[in-house]
């Protein structure tokens, strides 16, 4: 059996935005977040941000019930 690539040192990650299995050493992440996630690139990161930020805001405006 023959991998490519030794991961042992290099698990993959997968990317939170469109699931792009990355090397964990490759992947973005974000500072200051409570969860940790990865990113393929910058433009998944920021599709990610616009889309918590979204999230957010839809949080806030619900009413309560
Ligand atoms: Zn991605």
């Amino acid at each position: 059996m023959t991998t490519p690539t030794d991961t042992s040192n290099n698990p993959l990650v997968s990317c939170e935005v469109c699931a792009k299995q990355i090397p964990a050493s490759e992947a973005q992440v974000p500072e200051a977040v409570e969860y940790f996630v990865h990113f393929c690139g910058a433009q998944c990161y920021d599709l990610w941000q616009k889309k918590i930020k979204q999230d957010q805001a839809q949080q806030a405006s619900k009413p309560k019930s």
